[in-house]
C-alpha cells in the first residue's frame, strides 16, 4: 500500500494503483472469518457487501461457550483501534492453563501460566 492509501493490484502483469475509495469487494460468507474480513476491508475505507446463505435465528441456534486463541487475539488487537479486543478481555474469561491427556488420563503436554 503506498502512503496515500492506495494498493497495488497484482493480478496484472502491469501493477496498477486502485483507489480504495473506489473499490467495493464483497465477503461471502457471514462467519467470523467473512465477520473479520468485512471488519478489517471496512476500518480501511473500503466499501463492504456481504452475502450469508442462512438466517439469523439459524446462526443463533447453539449456545455455548467459544475459545479465541492467542493468534485471533493478535487480530483483534489490530481491528477496530482494539475494541473488540478489549470486549473479550472484559466479558470473556482467560484460561490460564490446559493441556492434552491420554485415555488414561496421563498428561501428554501441559501449558503452563504465562
Ligand atoms: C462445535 C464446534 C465448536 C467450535 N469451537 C471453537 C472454539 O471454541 N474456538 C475456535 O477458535 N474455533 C472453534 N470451532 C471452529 C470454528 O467454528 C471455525 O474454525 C470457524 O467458525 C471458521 O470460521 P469461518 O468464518 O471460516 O467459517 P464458518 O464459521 O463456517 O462461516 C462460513 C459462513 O459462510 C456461509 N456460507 C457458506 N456458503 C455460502 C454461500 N454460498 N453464500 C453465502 N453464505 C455462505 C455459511 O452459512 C457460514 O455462516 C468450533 C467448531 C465447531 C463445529
Amino acid at each position: 500500500m503506498t502512503k496515500d492509501g492506495k494498493l497495488f493490484g497484482s493480478f496484472t502483469s502491469n501493477i496498477r494503483e486502485i483507489n480504495l475509495s473506489k473499490i467495493k469487494v464483497v465477503v461471502i460468507g457471514g462467519g467470523i472469518g467473512g465477520l473479520t474480513l468485512a471488519r478489517a476491508y471496512l476500518d480501511a475505507g473500503i466499501e463492504v457487501e456481504l452475502y450469508e446463505k442462512r438466517q439469523l435465528n439459524e446462526m443463533l441456534s447453539g449456545a455455548g461457550g467459544i475459545f479465541i486463541q492467542r493468534n485471533a487475539m493478535r487480530v483483534y488487537k489490530l481491528l477496530w483501534s482494539g475494541k473488540i479486543y478489549e470486549r473479550f478481555y472484559k466479558q470473556g474469561g482467560k484460561i490460564c492453563q490446559g493441556g492434552f491427556f491420554n485415555k488414561k488420563g496421563k498428561p501428554l503436554y501441559i501449558n503452563y501460566p504465562f
